[in-house]
């Protein structure tokens, strides 16, 4: 219960990412770069279905809200407080 339970909810989440957003990691594939960060490189693929209107720009930004925000945990020692730092976030949660 408590901490340990949001912990591995957390690593859950982590691993269902590339499940939950299929779509997203399938546009992606177009992308010019492979380490496409999306946000400012040339020839993206995703900015493109974004202005195209095939993906939504606010599901795009939960991907990477949620995306490198459980990079951020996963990469802490101290889960316990790294939790809380993604509780104030409101992570995990839909739009
Ligand atoms: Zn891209």
């Amino acid at each position: 219960m408590g901490v340990k339970k949001g912990v591995n909810e957390i690593i859950n989440s982590v691993k269902n990412l590339d499940n939950e957003f299929q779509d997203i990691l399938e546009i992606a594939r177009g992308c010019k770069f492979s380490n496409c960060s999306h946000t400012t490189e040339a020839d993206c693929a995703i900015k493109k279905a974004i202005c195209e209107g095939v993906l939504s720009e606010e599901r795009f930004n939960y991907y990477y809200r949620v995306k490198h925000e459980a990079e951020y945990v996963s990469e802490q020692k101290n889960k316990t407080k790294a939790i809380d730092y993604m509780k104030q976030k409101k992570l995990f949660q839909k739009p």
